[in-house]
C-alpha cells in the first residue's frame, strides 16, 4: 500500500482530481450557491439517497423553507409532507429540531465551527465535515461508502472498512491529501469519482483521471477493493395493518415509535393474519372491527430492515384509543394532505385513499 507521506509525484492525484472535477462536476442546486444552510440541506437529504432523488426534493423544500427560521417556524408536519417519499424521515425531524436549536442559540445563522455543527441534532462527523469544508473552507475530510471505496482503491488498502479503526487510518489518509485551499472541491471530488466513475460494481477505470497513479487498477484489484466483512441481509418482519373504516373516514394513529416515528399511520401489528390482528387491536387500543376483509400483501424494504405487509381493512364497531399516542378519523380529502410515508401507500391505495397509480 501506498505510503500516505505527502510528496510530488503523489499530490498530483490530487491536482488531476480536482481538474477533472472543475471540468466533469454534475450540476446541483446546492453546488450553484453552496450557502451553509443550503449544504446542511443537501447533505442531509443526500443520506441514503440518490442526487437525481434529491434535486426535485431539494428545490421543492428550499422554496418553501428558504431558511432555517422558515424551517423553524413551520410545523413538523408541513416539514414531514415536503419530506414525504424522501424516506429515512428522522432526518427531517433532526433537521427542524436542528433548525430550532439554531433560532435559539446562534442567531439564525448555521455556526461554522466544527464541533459546533456536531452539537446540532441529526449532524454526525460526516455531515459536519461537508458542511464545514464546502460552506466554511474548514479542513475536514468527509469519509463516506464513496470515500472508502475510492482510498481504499487508491492506495490499494485491504483494511475492513466495517471496522471503526479503519475509519481513522482512512480519515489520516484523506487529512494528508486534503489541500487547505479548496478541503470542499476536495471532499466533493472524491464524492463524486466515486458516484460516477469508480463504482461499486465496473469502475470506469480506462476513463479515471487517476488510473495512472492507483494502486489497485496496477495490481487488478478495483474490483474485489474494499474489503468489507459486514455486507448484512436485513431482517424480514412479518406485519399486519388494518384500515378502519367509518363513515367515510379512517382512523388513523401518529407513530410514536421505531420507523416512520412522526407520521400518520394504519395501525400495525407484528402479527399474520385477520384474527390476530383484530385481537391485537382490541387488546392493545381498546378498539373493535367486524366485516374485516383481506386487501393484499407486499413487501417494502428499510435500509436494515424489510417489512413484509400483510392489509385487512374492517368496519368500526366500538372503542376509540385515547392513551396511546395520538389518533385522529380522517376523511380521503383530509387524508390526502397529510405527509404518509411511501411504506405506507400501498395500505391508502388499496383502501381507495389515494388514486391507484399513485407514486411510490
Ligand atoms: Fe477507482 Fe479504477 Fe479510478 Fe482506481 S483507476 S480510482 S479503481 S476508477
Amino acid at each position: 500500500m501506498l505510503d500516505s507521506n505527502r510528496n510530488d509525484e503523489t499530490t498530483t492525484w490530487v491536482c488531476r482530481l480536482l481538474d477533472w472535477y472543475e471540468t466533469s462536476k454534475r450540476a446541483m442546486p446546492w453546488r450553484d450557491q453552496p450557502d451553509p444552510y443550503r449544504v446542511w440541506v443537501a447533505e442531509v437529504m443526500l443520506q441514503q439517497t440518490q442526487v437525481k432523488t434529491v434535486i426535485p426534493y431539494f428545490e421543492r423544500f428550499i422554496e418553501r423553507f428558504p431558511s432555517p427560521s422558515h424551517l423553524a417556524e413551520a410545523c413538523l408536519d408541513q416539514v414531514l409532507k415536503y419530506w414525504e417519499g424522501l424516506g429515512y424521515y428522522s432526518r427531517a425531524r433532526y433537521l427542524y429540531q436542528a433548525a430550532h436549536r439554531i433560532m435559539t442559540q446562534h442567531e439564525g445563522v448555521l455556526p461554522s465551527d466544527y464541533d459546533a455543527l456536531l452539537a446540532l441534532p441529526g449532524i454526525g462527523p460526516y455531515t459536519a465535515a461537508a458542511v464545514a469544508s464546502i460552506a466554511f473552507f474548514a479542513p475536514y475530510p468527509t469519509i463516506d461508502g464513496n470515500a472508502f471505496r475510492v482510498f481504499a482503491r487508491l492506495f490499494a488498502c485491504e483494511d475492513d472498512i466495517a471496522r471503526p479503526k479503519s475509519r481513522r487510518r482512512f480519515e489520516s489518509l484523506a487529512k494528508a491529501y486534503l489541500p487547505t485551499d479548496r478541503p470542499g472541491d476536495f471532499n466533493q471530488a472524491i464524492m463524486e469519482l466515486g458516484a460516477v466513475i469508480c463504482r461499486p460494481q465496473n469502475p470506469k477505470c480506462s476513463i479515471c483521471p487517476l488510473n495512472s497513479t492507483c494502486y489497485a487498477y496496477a495490481l487488478g484489484k478495483e474490483t474485489v477493493l474494499p474489503v468489507n466483512s459486514k455486507k448484512r441481509v436485513a431482517p424480514l418482519h412479518h406485519l399486519s395493518a388494518m384500515v378502519i373504516e367509518s363513515d367515510g373516514s379512517v382512523l388513523l394513529r401518529r407513530r410514536d415509535e421505531g420507523l416512520l416515528n412522526g407520521f400518520w399511520a394504519f395501525p400495525l401489528f407484528e402479527v399474520t393474519d385477520a384474527e390476530a390482528v383484530t385481537f391485537a387491536l382490541l387488546n392493545t387500543y381498546g378498539v373493535k372491527v367486524d366485516r374485516v376483509r383481506y386487501l393484499g400483501r407486499y413487501q417494502h424494504a428499510f435500509s436494515h430492515q424489510r417489512w413484509d405487509v400483510s392489509v385487512f381493512a374492517g368496519r368500526w364497531c366500538r372503542g376509540f384509543p385515547r392513551e396511546s399516542g395520538e389518533f385522529r378519523w380522517v376523511t380521503k380529502e383530509a387524508f390526502e394532505a397529510l405527509p404518509l410515508a411511501i411504506a405506507l401507500k400501498p395500505i391508502a391505495r388499496w383502501a381507495g385513499l389515494l388514486p391507484k397509480n399513485t407514486i411510490g
